[in-house]
């Protein structure tokens, strides 16, 4: 129960898109250090003030509400327009500026800064660019530049200007030293962020080498294997039909020995084309080796089967392909077309559709022999 209502509290805190909640949470515990310096900076000056001013009121309310703007814009998704959504470098320069700030406020306390300027860079290190690490340790060093110089000067009492001196040189050491350890994260991660675009792109590139027919981009017989056996599967489960049909190309040798082999390749890719346009976008045509083509049928009864394959074989017949050389060449293509039969292997309906491809070219090609 408990543990519901806190879990709903956290949704609406942090909301429930991914991605903003890990922004969310950063800025989250961004905003309890900031909290707690505020406590801190109000008991560091009471005890070497007394009592908090207008000034430490003012930074207050600078600190508190330049937290609740930053979550604001966040949370409310306005921030998603930019390219660092998590405005990562608005909440490092803010909270810098409040750093140095609080630096002219606490006097003899001012030591207890330092760390925080340390942590706050840190915030830095999982988002920014080195340009811009490098910008934020060049935009502190010179505000508290400005607040040192100033602060001797006003009341150089509690800040004498030798101890100020020190204060800024070892501050000119820290500052770039931690921008360089962003500079070197950020320009890990960007290697890392290539290599993983690299190696995805290497998967996609293997996927196609995998799975597809090179000259004509059909799906190869490994990957019509392997959707025959898939679709075998689901018609035991599903208990409904599918077919299969062999096709081979008439009197192919013909056109190699007549146009040559380049020739032949664009008749393929050509065929490859106009057959897999006259089918339906369920069903598969591959390329099964030299100029034999396979046709899967999912989810198909027989007569429906035969028209979509009578619809290929006359439109590749009809077809007139152009071979560059004002002299177009057609194909005809011959056909086994049968349905699988339950408790038959894949292997027996592929046997059975070649014997029916064979009695096609026996009794003339260009034509389709179908059987149950
Ligand atoms: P049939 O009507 O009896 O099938 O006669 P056919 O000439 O087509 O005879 P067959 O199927 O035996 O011949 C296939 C020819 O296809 C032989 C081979 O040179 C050619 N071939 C196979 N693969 C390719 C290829 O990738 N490119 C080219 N250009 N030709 C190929
Ligand atoms: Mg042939
Ligand atoms: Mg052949």
């Amino acid at each position: 129960m408990a543990k519901s209502h806190l879990r709903r509290l956290g949704d609406r805190w942090l909301g429930t898109e991914p991605a903003q909640r890990l922004r969310l949470r950063q800025t989250s515990l961004a905003m309890l250090l900031m909290a707690v310096s505020v406590v801190m900076l109000h008991h560091g000056v009471a005890l070497t003030q007394g009592k908090a001013g207008a000034l430490t009121w003012a930074w207050t309310v600078y600190a508190v509400g330049g937290m609740a703007l930053v979550y604001a814009a966040i949370r409310s998704g306005w921030s998603l327009r930019f390219a660092d959504p998590s405005l990562t470098t608005v909440q490092i320069a803010f909270a810098l500026s409040a750093a140095a700030l609080a630096y002219a406020q606490v006097g003899p306390l001012r030591g207890a800064v330092f760390p925080v300027l340390t942590l706050v860079q840190m915030f830095g290190m999982f988002q920014l660019r080195a340009r811009s690490a490098y910008g934020l340790a060049a935009y502190a060093l010179v505000l508290f530049g400005a607040v040192m110089a100033t602060m001797s000067w006003l009341r150089p009492e509690a800040y004498p200007a030798e101890f100020e001196r020190i204060h800024f040189l070892m501050l000119a050491c820290m500052l770039p030293a931690v921008a360089v350890l962003t500079a070197r994260l950020s320009r890990i991660r960007h290697r890392l962020a290539d290599q993983r675009q690299e190696l995805a792109r290497a998967l996609a590139q293997l996927h196609a080498i995998a799975t597809r027919d090179e000259l004509t981009g059909l799906p190869n017989r490994r990957q019509m294997q392997a959707l025959m056996d898939q679709e075998l599967l689901r018609s035991l489960r599903q208990g409904h039909d599918f077919c299969i049909a062999v096709l081979d190309l008439d009197h192919f040798k013909r056109i190699n020995d007549q146009h040559g082999h380049a020739a032949g390749d664009t008749v393929l890719r050509a065929f490859a084309q106009t057959g897999q346009a006259a089918l339906r976008a369920t069903d598969v045509i591959a390329r099964w080796g030299g100029e034999e083509f396979l046709v899967l049928l999912p989810d198909t009864a027989m007569p429906l089967a035969l028209v979509g394959m009578e619809r290929l074989r006359l439109q590749v017949a009809a077809q007139r392909i152009d071979m560059g050389s004002g002299m177009p060449v057609s194909v005809t293509v011959s056909i086994g077309l049968t349905g699988h039969r339950r408790g038959d292997t894949l292997a027996q309906t592929l046997e059975r559709a070649d014997q029916l491809l064979y009695q096609a070219k026996a009794e003339g090609r260009d034509r389709i022999c179908e059987g149950p």
